[in-house]
């Protein structure tokens, strides 16, 4: 075992190499997670519901199949054909099969392997860009977590506690080290992040009487600010409001969604986040050198 780590540390391509074929393999995985753990919170509060207006029902109600990420095996939801170990390889298998189940030729979505994908590309860059070590590996981390956020955000207008939370934790324990940034500046970046978009909400409730994002949004915006500090989160707020005008006009010119409608906010956060964590220092340069120019 040390010998890899060795050779993690000394071949700056072998890392890489490893990084990409385990983010493909986690990609895999990420996939399971968008698509299980919002219908598993959904059984939950379901359950919850019932065991308290309904206890008697609930009590005599037969009970459900394990759902979790483990349990049932992966099935076409079209022919219940089981996948095999070999349909189930990240990018190639979905290549081989066409896009189709093997059995009933039911097209598989394009999202499965453009997740896997994006999952490995994505983490060789935060690897290349930080290189081996804690920095690296903390960063990967972060990039597989956010892409899974981004995704369950865009399908169910949902951020769940079991990621953001985790995050922000993982964010404050780092800081401990010094990976990122000192202690301080996590602590005070989390509540930062957090009062911040509290108070944007209330103030936008309280002037228009609707809400314009969720709690989910604090907490992911407290979780980033354990991750890149408080004097870098106004740079996380002003790239979420440049991705998001990116993203939102091109959607509206392709879609021609109406007004109104309700565009998840947390995909930007993610983004821009993940951004400010590679380039916030050299955005604030540019930042001082312009405005003291
Ligand atoms: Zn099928």
């Amino acid at each position: 075992m040390p010998e890899i780590f060795q050779l993690l540390a000394d071949s700056p391509p072998f890392f890489l190499a490893f990084v990409f074929f385990i983010s493909l393999l986690v990609g895999s995985f990420l996939n399971v997670v968008i698509y299980r753990l919002p219908v598993m919170m959904e059984n939950e509060w379901r359950d919850e519901y019932q065991s308290y207006f309904h206890p008697q029902q609930f009590e005599q109600q037969p009970k459900a199949a394990p759902f979790n990420l483990i349990k049932p095996d992966s099935t076409c939801p079209k022919c219940q054909h089981k996948i095999r170990a070999w349909e189930n390889i990240p990018v190639i298998s979905w290549l081989w099969l066409k896009g189709k189940c093997s059995a009933c030729q039911n097209p598989i979505s394009f999202r499965y392997p453009a997740i896997e994908a994006i999952t490995a590309l994505a983490s060789v860059f935060v690897a290349f860009h930080f290189g081996y070590g804690l920095q690296g590996a903390a960063a990967v981390l972060l990039t597989w977590c956010l892409i899974t956020l981004i995704f369950i955000d865009i399908d169910k207008m949902l951020l769940p506690d079991q990621i953001t939370l985790p995050l922000l934790w993982i964010g404050l324990l780092l800081s401990l080290n010094n990976v990122f940034i000192n202690t301080e500046d996590a602590i005070i970046g989390a509540l930062a992040g957090y009062l911040s978009l509290w108070s944007v909400y209330w103030l936008f409730k309280l002037l228009t009487g609707k809400e314009g994002m969720g709690y989910g949004d604090f907490k992911l915006l407290a979780a980033l600010g354990a991750w890149v500090g408080w004097q870098h989160l106004p740079i996380v707020i002003l790239l979420s409001s440049f991705v998001g005008a990116i993203i939102g006009i091109s959607y509206l010119a392709i879609k021609g969604k109406d007004k109104g409608s309700h565009i998840p906010f947390g995909p930007y956060l993610a983004i821009a986040g993940w951004l400010t964590l590679m380039y916030g220092s050299d955005i604030a340069d540019m930042y001082i050198q312009w405005a003291l120019a």
